[in-house]
């Protein structure tokens, strides 16, 4: 290869991938939209980190996905490649609730992480995906995580705990 062609494929491959779509597990093409003063956008994916498995993105500050406002002002999600393509090997039910959960965010900047959580639970099961087995999953993945930061409530177990009560507070009130 020509060392030119060669230098422009490796600052490609360099360069966070970007777009304005993500691939769920079930080959599902789907993408974030968010509107503000009567402006429906899709919401930009930027895809950061191309090292091995526990060099984690400085950018992401340990998470797999953050949402920060862009140059415009519009929200950003981005994604840490590294820790997702781990995650589609062995849950891939949590990269799309991640998904989700990170649109809801984009969606509504004040929303809390239990609030963004419950929003992706509700998203996910009224695309009739949650499937017990899949609930499972989630639940159990949440557990996994011991020590979390305050605000998703310390640990995944109370993570999960309080997604399951604004879920079905939500429903009590019949929002859906
Ligand atoms: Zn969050």
């Amino acid at each position: 290869m020509h060392r030119a062609a060669l230098l422009a494929l490796l600052c490609m491959l360099a360069a966070p991938i970007s777009g304005f779509a993500f691939e769920r597990s079930d080959g599902t093409i789907v993408h974030c939209e968010v509107t503000r003063d009567g402006e429906s956008r899709v919401v930009h994916e930027v895809w950061l980190g191309h090292g091995d498995l526990g060099d984690r993105h400085p950018a992401l500050g340990g998470a797999a996905a953050v949402v920060r406002p862009g140059a415009d002002g519009w929200p950003v999600i981005f994604f840490d490649s590294v820790v997702f393509r781990a995650m589609l090997a062995s849950d891939p039910h949590m990269s799309d609730f991640i998904f989700y959960h990170e649109c809801a965010h984009a969606q509504d900047p004040k929303r809390d992480e239990i609030e963004a959580n419950c929003e992706a639970y509700l998203e996910l099961d009224k695309l009739g995906v949650l499937t017990p087995e899949r609930l499972d999953a989630l639940a159990s993945t949440h557990k996994k995580m011991l020590r979390l930061p305050s605000r998703y409530g310390g640990s995944g177990e109370i993570f999960w705990e309080r997604t399951l009560s604004c879920v079905k507070s939500r429903r009590d009130i019949g929002l859906r």
